[in-house]
């Protein structure tokens, strides 16, 4: 006789039952349209605060007539890994552009900036080696340095003298050493010592590698990052960034010397064994690029600015607590998750879109909105925004 089959994942649906219990509710919100300031989510108009889309290339003209385009010339996909037939002739120009435009000798482009990252680190180091890493780095670091097998030391986030207590304590380490820091912290806008870190890893000889995915397309010269932001080129070994946020479309690259590039075509997991980018996707990035480097790139990058200090200046004076920030990532700070959530479900009733983060994408009891800015928004949207932010948030006792 069959007895009933008990169900070995009916686990996840107590840990679900949890999370709703602490007010935690998750629910993926649609988007039904385009990535644009203003947009339609779940049926409703929002003005959105949401994405990473700084300069609003998502749905760029020049960018849309080059993905088109490459269609035309060359299909829909890659067909291959990189290493067998997938290496097409635009994604060799890619790389070569972007090596020029961050002043490097070489570029290899990634599947994404999380396969950028954990491809990179598990590739360029071993269980002898060691790694010295800010706390809060993205997830995709931690998950590289977790597969290289290395031994991983954390210090304070931004915390120059904390980090040198461990290059002092593991001078003499037999194996290699890699200092690893976000460029532009994704939760917080704060921007990294990195002149500071490059000295460390120069005095203690470790590799030093930065994550520009938020400041590429925002800090430096026409959007180089915080290595050029910073007057810290050729003192960076490796310079990770993203074609997701600022440029608008998908994939991840790093910049570096000639060795490198080379060494991780042969090494890199994620590039060894997942398909290279659709040419349509490899062509919206070159487009990008070439749009960054222009007049009409400055002016994005400027207007982007311009309408980061508008909504920072209202907010703070409406008595939010942003941080420290010092890019356009807005956090606004509520303390509690399950108020958070709320302030965030409040606000999109009323016509604003800012998605809450709470564990475990900040520590707990440091739960917070996190509103992004864009060259996209117009200014009555950015002011209408904090007008609803600030009514919202006075019913709710935050301000
Ligand atoms: C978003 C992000 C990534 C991942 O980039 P994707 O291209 O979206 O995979 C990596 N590092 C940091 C700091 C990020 O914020």
């Amino acid at each position: 006789m069959a007895t009933a089959k008990s169900n070995p994942l009916s686990y996840l649906r107590d840990q679900l039952a949890e999370l709703d219990a602490k007010g935690l509710h998750f629910r993926l919100r649609v988007l039904e349209g385009a990535q644009e300031s203003v947009a339609r989510f779940d049926g409703k108009e929002v003005i959105n605060l949401s994405s990473n889309n700084y300069l609003g290339l998502t749905t760029h003209k020049a960018l849309r007539r080059a993905a088109i385009e490459a269609i035309r010339t060359h299909g829909v996909g890659a067909g291959a890994v990189r290493t067998i037939a997938g290496t097409m002739d635009l994604h060799m120009a890619l790389e070569a552009q972007i090596a020029k435009f961050k002043g490097t000798e070489a570029c290899v482009v990634f599947q994404s900036g999380f396969t950028a990252n954990a491809g990179t680190v598990a590739a360029i180091l071993g269980k002898d080696d060691l790694i010295l890493s800010d706390e809060l780095n993205h997830a995709s670091i931690i998950d590289g340095c977790r597969l290289s097998r290395a031994t991983i030391k954390v210090f304070k986030h931004r915390d120059v003298t904390d980090c040198e207590r461990l290059c002092k304590e593991t001078e003499n380490w037999p194996g290699h050493k890699l200092l690893i820091t976000d460029g532009v912290f994704s939760m917080d806008g704060d921007i990294a010592p990195l002149a500071e870190l490059c000295t460390l890893a120069e005095k203690y000889n470790c590799i030093m590698m930065v994550d520009d995915a938020h400041s590429s397309g925002v800090l430096g010269r026409n959007g180089r990052g915080t290595v050029d932001h910073l007057g810290c080129h050729g003192r960076v070994h490796i310079q990770v960034g993203t074609l997701s946020k600022a440029i608008g479309a998908m994939g991840g690259y790093v910049c570096g010397s000639r060795d490198l590039i080379d060494f991780l075509y042969r090494r890199a997991r994620p590039f060894l064994y997942s398909t290279g980018h659709p040419p349509s996707v490899v062509a919206t990035c070159q487009a990008a690029f070439t749009l960054l480097d222009s007049p009409d790139g400055e002016k994005l990058i400027k207007k982007l600015w311009a309408n980061t200090k508008l909504f920072q200046r209202r907010l703070k004076k409406l008595g939010f607590s942003i941080g420290a920030t010092e890019t356009p990532i807005t956090p606004i700070h509520v303390g509690e998750a399950a108020k958070a959530f709320e302030f965030s479900r409040r606000l999109y009733d009323a016509g604003v879109y800012i998605p809450a983060v709470g564990f475990p994408t900040v520590p707990e009891g440091k739960a917070r909105l996190r509103a992004m800015v864009s060259a996209a928004h117009r200014r009555a949207d950015l002011e209408r925004a904090s007008a609803i932010i600030a009514e919202v948030g006075r019913t709710l006792g935050i301000v």
